[in-house]
């Protein structure tokens, strides 16, 4: 045990082995803390082994742009280890109508560029000279980030447990956890502090503990189809899907529900509705491409009633980190990272208090790419 954290949490539980929970138990142990990792599933179980894997950097708000920053910046220095790799994808979003949408990524452009980002506006000729397999003579606004990429969900995951077990921590897989308080418990092991990173069952795992987040799990699918040619990383804003280059050729996602899923009784498989929506879409889009799917699928992510996250101590040692709006993976680096420094002493993100939310909030799933 290392002396240096006299004061602040020496042994902490992680319930929860996904990109977020992962990172905080390796950020945890690196810095001599005692972590115990309680996964029901294996590594990777949930959503981050069901995550496009597409990370951008494309919030346009100054603590959102910080933490993006951060993430990609660990990403790159993670490149190469163990099995993980990443793969640089320019990032391109666009609308095909005039309105609401095509100010909002103004305004995201504006805001990305004043927090250092390197992004910029682009026109369909430009898009169409850069990106031949695109058909983009209807893109009324567009823009494109350079700093993205796509990777691995599945490796990342990997790699980080591998680093995590590498600096002494544990992590055991097959376990149902259950918090109990006063002192903070996991299925009656003792620990200074718990972090709740349980993905869409966290606001039940709270629920058992006598906590109640504003936290509310709903499906989205995504789909793997042979290559169309060499495109960048794409959301049509307007029509509201996207696309990422992929080792089969192309992986596209959307086919968000905005209600309430059960994270225990959802539909593992893609519906027929979303295979023909997305394959017509992407035909339309990517002339002479007649995509053959090779793999659909569903997951759960979380929504918040402000679309931020909730990460940091709810009371008495018991933390959350949850909430993503789809977008967890990408910043699992910088959150993960926040909250280990948090339960160490440090202040963590203090935009995303959990206890700005009472818990009892009224709130409609909004699916997290949308652009408004
Ligand atoms: C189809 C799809 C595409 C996506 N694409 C992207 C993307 O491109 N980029 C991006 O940033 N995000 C994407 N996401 C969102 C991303 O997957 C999540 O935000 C992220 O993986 C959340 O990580 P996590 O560690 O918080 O949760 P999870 O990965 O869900 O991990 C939580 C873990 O807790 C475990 N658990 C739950 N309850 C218990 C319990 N009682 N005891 C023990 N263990 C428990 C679960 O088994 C799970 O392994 C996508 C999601 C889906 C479904």
């Amino acid at each position: 045990m290392d002396d240096s954290l006299d004061g602040a949490a020496r042994s902490v539980g992680v319930v929860g082995a996904g990109a977020v929970g992962l990172t905080a138990a390796y950020d945890l142990a690196a810095a001599g803390a005692d972590v115990t990792v309680y996964e029901r599933d294996t590594v990777a179980g949930g959503a981050t082994g069901r995550a496009a894997g597409i990370l951008y950097d494309a919030f346009a708000e100054d603590v959102d742009a910080r933490v993006a920053d951060r993430a990609i910046e660990r990403f790159r220095a993670f490149d190469g280890r163990g099995e993980f790799e990443l793969r640089d994808a320019p990032y391109v979003w666009f609308v095909t109508e005039p309105g609401a949408k095509a100010d909002a990524i103004r305004k995201q452009v504006e805001g990305m560029t004043r927090n250092g980002r390197r992004v910029e506006r682009i026109d369909g000729d430009e898009l169409a000279a850069r990106f031949p397999a695109l058909r983009t003579d209807d893109v009324v606004e567009a823009a494109v980030a350079e700093d993205a990429a796509v990777v691995d969900t599945s490796a990342y995951a990997d790699l980080l447990a591998d680093l995590a077990r590498g600096e002494g921590a544990e992590i055991r897989t097959g376990v149902e956890a259950s918090v109990s308080t006063d002192p903070p418990r996991v299925n009656g092991d003792a620990h200074d502090a718990v972090l709740v990173a349980a993905g869409a069952h966290t606001e039940r795992v709270l629920a058992d503990a006598g906590f109640s987040v504003s936290l509310k799990p709903y499906r989205v699918q995504a789909l793997t189809a042979d290559s169309p040619g060499d495109v960048p990383t794409f959301y049509d804003a307007t029509e509201g899907y996207y696309a990422r280059p992929h080792p089969t050729g192309l992986l596209a996602g959307d086919g968000t529900e905005e209600v309430e899923a059960d994270p225990d009784a959802y539909d593992r498989d893609g519906d027929d509705w979303f295979v023909s929506d997305t394959t017509a879409r992407l035909a339309d889009r990517l002339p002479g491409y007649d995509p053959d799917v090779e793999r659909a699928w569903a997951g759960v992510c979380t929504a918040t009633p402000d679309r931020d996250p909730l990460l940091g101590e709810l009371d008495g040692g018991i933390y959350v980190a949850a909430g993503w709006q789809g977008h967890g993976f990408m910043r699992s680096p910088a959150t993960g990272e926040a909250i280990a420094e948090q339960i160490l002493g440090g202040e963590g993100i203090p935009a995303f208090d959990p206890t700005r939310f009472t818990g009892d909030e009224e709130f409609a799933i909004v699916e997290g790419m949308a652009v408004e």
